[in-house]
């Protein structure tokens, strides 16, 4: 499969170029040329599957021309190694929980398909160069990565954070691994970070001393495999008789997760309609409203994974309702409302979701989740089901959730783990000149 960019001013890709590079020269992001519709014998039979079956199919689809068969699906296999499920939280809600692996959020599926595909193509290319990988994190972001990179021969992972805007919990979870992770900590806000990798990226000096990717959801290799979930939970519901009209709910922050889900829609997954939620970083929204695409400076909200004030897949999701360019940004919008929703929540109304769901229905949400529950609880229509994303365990935001709920939430033994261990990061400021002179020293 040919990777184009974004921007349309950088070289054709293969596969191994896109996951290694990231970011394309022109700053744009890689689309796979094709998107190949899956045949309908397999949506027949898809509630028959298992998620890991499911999930090789879909990859396949997008991976098969440019990975070998059996490493593609033990890649799929081992990435997979724990459950999706679909619970029901009441009469015609749904929600997918994707915080089942290693770090507890969803990101650990992107992150540990990217770190299995990578070392596969350094070991194709067996010349033996180390790979870094730059990370910038808002929470969720750094420890999945860190974790599904962590021990993985020929690559070190630097992690980049802003000091003081990461709960205590998700900082232990990329801060206290050590070995091939490298944690730092930036004087300033998620998009400082984001705009030092991005600035690394296009440092030729850089870029000759050492050989640089992302793993952030600008990488193809991280977003894509998150198509995996939308055809499980599609599964999980027609084996209940509930994949009729079905409203997928992602609550969304750089819109890696649902830009992954539309490209599944485009692989032919039979769901109705999506929506987009969001905290008070509304920027999304107000492009669903107006048409205009206006970037702004992150908000600091109490769902922190999501504060993200110029999401990077925009450009996917503009790209892939424009046909490359090809239509006028009028119609595009036209497509891109008639198929995806928004909302969009302040702090005050992401706690009073958290305590009506848990009133009504004793669902524990976490306030990431919460938005995507609100969006439904609010949008659907009376012959729709709705599924929501649960995109972390609410035990990852601990302090939070007791707090509004007056609850004691248990933490997972795993995550327990992490908390014992010592902090070990590198503090760092804002100003690329003093990150690359870091790197450079490296
Ligand atoms: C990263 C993250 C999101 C947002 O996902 P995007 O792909 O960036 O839109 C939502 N919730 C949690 C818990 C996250 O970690």
């Amino acid at each position: 499969m040919q990777y184009y960019s974004t921007n349309g001013k950088a070289p054709i890709a293969d596969l191994h170029k896109a996951v290694v590079k990231g970011l394309a020269e022109d700053r744009g992001l890689y689309m796979p040329e094709s998107i190949k519709p899956l045949p309908k014998e397999f949506f027949d039979t898809i509630e028959t599957k298992t998620f890991q079956e499911i999930a090789y199919t879909v990859a396949d689809a997008f991976f098969g021309e440019d990975v070998e068969a059996e490493a593609l699906k033990k890649i799929v296999y081992d990435t997979l190694s724990f459950d999706c499920p679909v619970v029901q939280v009441n009469d015609n809600i749904f929600t997918l929980e994707l915080f089942h692996g290693p770090t507890l959020a969803f990101k650990d599926v992107g992150a540990r398909f990217m770190a299995r595909l990578l070392q596969y193509f350094i070991r194709m290319e067996g010349k033996g160069e180390q790979v870094n990988v730059l990370v910038a994190t808002s929470g969720d972001t750094g420890s999945a990565v860190a974790n599904g990179f962590l021990g993985v021969d020929g690559i070190h992972v630097y992690v980049l954070y802003p000091k003081g805007k990461v709960s205590p919990i998700q900082e232990c979870q990329f801060t206290t691994l050590g070995r091939n992770i490298t944690a730092i900590e930036v004087d300033g806000v998620f998009d400082d970070c984001q705009a030092l990798v991005k600035s690394a990226f296009m440092d030729a000096e850089l870029n000759q001393h050492m050989k640089l990717t992302s793993a952030n959801s600008i990488n193809v290799a991280r977003f894509l495999p998150q198509a995996f979930y939308y055809f499980n939970a599609y599964a999980r519901m027609k084996a209940l008789g509930k994949a009729d009209n079905l409203v997928m709910c992602v609550p969304s922050g750089n819109f890696g997760n649902i830009c992954a889900a539309l490209f599944g829609h485009a692989q032919g997954l039979p769901v109705k309609r999506f929506i987009a939620a969001n905290n008070a970083n509304d920027i999304f929204y107000n492009y669903l409203q107006t048409g205009r695409y206006e970037p702004k400076a992150s908000r600091q909200t109490l769902a922190n994974a999501m504060d993200v004030g110029d999401p990077s897949n925009f450009a996917r999701i503009i790209n892939l309702y424009s046909e490359n360019g090809q239509l006028s940004p009028e119609e595009t919008h036209q497509r891109i409302t008639s198929l995806i929703s928004g909302a969009t929540y302040s702090d005050d109304q992401i706690r009073q979701a958290m305590r009506q769901c848990h009133e009504a229905t004793g669902y524990i949400l976490d306030p990431h989740g919460a938005c995507g529950y609100q969006a439904l609880v609010e949008g659907l229509k009376p012959d729709e089901t709705g599924v929501f994303c649960e995109t972390a365990h609410p035990a990852k935001f601990k302090e939070k959730v007791d707090e509004i709920l007056g609850i004691g939430v248990d933490i997972p033994a795993r995550l327990r783990a992490f908390m014992q261990g010592e902090k070990q990061s590198t503090p760092m400021t804002k100003d690329f000149a003093d990150f690359k002179h870091y790197l450079l020293t490296q």
